[in-house]
């Protein structure tokens, strides 16, 4: 019987189904990461991992997983795994597209409506008791209907987030490094620069993967692009805004504000300048999280590994291989 390692405490139907066809070790924890010496104590027993974006699958990791067939991470992204390393050992990388598109874009834009109308900040002012009366100008934020959304990033969840902005009313402009056609005639949006969306977007949503080539896409130049009045939201991955510089930007007011869901520190620690600022609006990395996507997503993660241990292509490799 083949033996796999999940970093996670998985749903019981699905631990019960992967141990009808596996040995299976569990990190048997839901709040807490697996510790990386626990990762490195098994990773040479192990065919396969069911892993998170929170575990670094380093190369020094995947060199000692002499029987390691796949890594199977639970998120679209997977920039935590050095994917060069797994492909070089012939080992097999796996994410979860597609299934978190819709509830990723959900968060998306509920960002973009909460930093724009000021939410969290309202609902604090009132829960503190500094609601005294009604004023012209209390808590007013910036209009979303008439507005321009401009993606950096138009993949699938990019997409969807242009679909809903069109149903708000919204010009939409995109950059990629392809233009999609197709999609401009299907949703009714244009694509252009990088520098003219920067300059003439309303709200810059950032919806690329973390790459070498994206790492501090978003810094002090850009920022200082951007409209006065823009507001800048992040739901890819932390690292593609700089941080410091994003700081520089909403403090001095050279940009009005930001929705963020992911940072180059996660957890953000809780002395981070960012909350000291009353201009952003932070998450804590919740953008696929619905019951409903997580389940997919669990359930995606474990089909991929176990295609890949039964020798069958697996529905989402990132990598292609040949036989180890
Ligand atoms: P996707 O379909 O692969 O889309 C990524 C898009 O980014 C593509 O259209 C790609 O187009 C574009 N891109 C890549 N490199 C670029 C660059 N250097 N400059 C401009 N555009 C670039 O992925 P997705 O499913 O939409 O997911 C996007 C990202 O969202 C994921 O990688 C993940 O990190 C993040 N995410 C976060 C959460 C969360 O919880 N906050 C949840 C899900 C996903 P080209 O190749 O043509 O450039």
């Amino acid at each position: 019987m083949k033996k796999i390692l999940v970093t996670r405490k998985p749903p019981k139907y699905l631990l019960e189904h992967l141990k009808e066809e596996f040995e299976v070790e569990v990190w048997n924890s839901e709040e807490q990461k697996i510790p990386q010496e626990v990762l490195f104590q098994y990773i040479d027993q192990v065919d396969g991992i069911l892993c998170l974006l929170t575990d670094q699958i380093t190369k020094e990791l995947i060199d000692k997983g002499k029987k390691l067939k796949v890594i199977s991470n639970l998120a679209v992204g997977y920039n935590n795994i050095d994917l060069d390393a797994a492909t070089s050992n012939g080992i097999i990388v796996t994410n979860t597209p597609g299934v978190l598109t819709e509830t990723t874009a959900d968060l998306t834009f509920a960002l973009l409506l909460a930093t724009a109308r000021r939410l969290i900040e309202a609902s604090n002012e009132l829960r503190m008791g500094n609601w005294k009366t009604w004023a012209p100008m209390m808590l007013a934020g910036r209009d979303v209907h008439g507005s321009t959304l401009g993606i950096i990033g138009l993949g699938d969840i990019g997409a969807a987030v242009a679909r809903r902005a069109k149903g708000f009313g919204m010009k939409v402009i995109y950059h990629n490094r392809t233009p999609k056609p197709e999609l401009e005639k299907e949703i009714d949006i244009n694509y252009s620069s990088q520098e003219f969306l920067l300059r003439n977007s309303d709200f810059v949503c950032i919806l690329t993967p973390l790459t070498a080539e994206t790492q501090n896409l978003i810094s002090l130049d850009e920022l200082k692009m951007m409209k006065e009045t823009a507001v800048l939201i992040n739901t890819s991955r932390g690292g593609i805004v700089n941080e410091n510089d994003l700081v520089t930007a909403l403090s001095t007011g050279m940009i009005w504000g930001a929705g963020l869901d992911v940072y180059e520190e996660e957890p953000l620690p809780t002395d981070h300048p960012l909350l000291s600022l009353r201009n952003v609006t932070t998450l804590p990395h919740i953008g696929s999280a619905s019951v409903q996507t997580r389940l997919k997503m669990w359930d995606l993660a474990a089909l991929n590994l176990t295609y890949a241990l039964q020798g069958k292509e697996p529905p989402s490799a990132v990598n292609e291989i040949g036989d180890k």
